[in-house]
């Protein structure tokens, strides 16, 4: 009995201990889960993602990031070209959802870091002149319709896109390909009111300081001259209105031979104070072959060029 009895309790022991052992682990890794939760930013969804490795951004965090270009309101592009099959209604909740700039970790942080300080900056909110009127002519400098957040065009100024630029496009376009680059123009002429309807939706959406960001306000978007050509890459949509264009070869070959056509690269990196707004990878303006060469040679702005910043 007494043997028996000593052998059970030991027995209990060594079953104890190993609960200890059990329970102990489970606490670590509770524990541990908290705090990888807690680095994370209290966001589960983004602590499984991390842990997945995934460079998507959760959609809190989309919210948030300053969309540095106006062609979140790419909608009507894609009407524009009857191109793509797409729902208009689809594209802007596509773009939202992409990660605008390149699918780089680095960049999770980076817009957060930014979204502060761009307030101050001339860049984006601020550059408009309160108070101002749409005026009932166009603006014309050195022969150039200029379209900015100092100079906005009338409300019913509605030329449509414009039939040189298209034509330099598409020779352009014929040129790239040689080189094996299909480019696509997925946004050129937008209306005054199309303007009014995909500026009122951001504001409602993200508030007017963060919609100045990185839309044009109805009146001064370059894309109401019917000279503004967002281009991108035919089957690589995921790089159109995105910084990462920039990165890509067709991004490439167009800031270095856009220039030939006429086209201008309108706000290059750098010169977000002179232009208004951030740089765009994917915007080119058409301005003619010799003005282009001359803006390019000087690597300036058109701003710069026309005296006018
Ligand atoms: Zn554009």
């Amino acid at each position: 009995m007494k043997k028996r009895g000593r052998f059970s309790t030991r027995k209990r022991n060594r079953t104890n201990k190993w609960m200890n052992i059990i329970v102990g682990i489970f606490f670590i890794l509770i524990v541990a889960s908290i705090i990888f939760i807690g680095v994370n930013g209290w966001n589960v969804r983004q602590a499984i993602e991390s842990v997945r490795g995934e460079t998507e951004q959760p959609s809190e965090f989309q919210e948030i990031v300053p969309n540095p270009d106006e062609h979140v309101l790419t909608d009507d592009e894609v009407g524009n070209d009857h191109q793509e099959a797409k729902e208009p209604e689809e594209m802007p909740l596509k773009k939202v959802e992409e990660p605008q700039i390149t699918p780089d970790n680095k960049v999770k942080v980076e817009p957060k870091k930014k979204s502060a300080p761009v307030q101050e900056k001339p860049s984006s909110s601020i550059g408009y002149i309160e108070g101002q009127e749409l005026p009932d002519k166009p603006k014309y400098v050195k022969g150039i319709l200029i379209a900015s957040k100092q100079y906005p065009l009338p409300k019913d100024f509605a030329p449509g896109e414009s039939k040189e630029a298209r034509a330099a496009f598409d020779e352009m376009a014929a040129e790239a390909l040689l080189s094996g680059i299909k480019l696509q123009a997925f946004s050129t002429y937008r209306s005054y009111d199309y303007q009014v309807t995909l500026y009122n939706r951001y504001v409602e959406r993200d508030g007017q300081e963060a919609a100045d960001r990185y839309s044009a306000r109805p009146g001064y978007s370059e894309h109401q001259t019917g000279l503004a050509f967002d281009i991108g890459e035919v089957n690589h949509e995921k790089h159109w209105a995105s910084t990462s264009f920039g990165e890509t070869e067709a991004g490439k070959w167009l800031g270095a031979n856009a220039y030939q056509y006429g086209f201008i690269l309108r706000y290059p990196k750098g010169k977000e104070e002179i232009t208004g707004y951030m740089h765009e990878s994917w915007h080119y303006r058409y301005v003619g072959k010799e003005k282009a060469l001359q803006i390019f040679k000087r690597n300036i702005t058109l701003e710069e060029y026309l005296g006018i910043q």
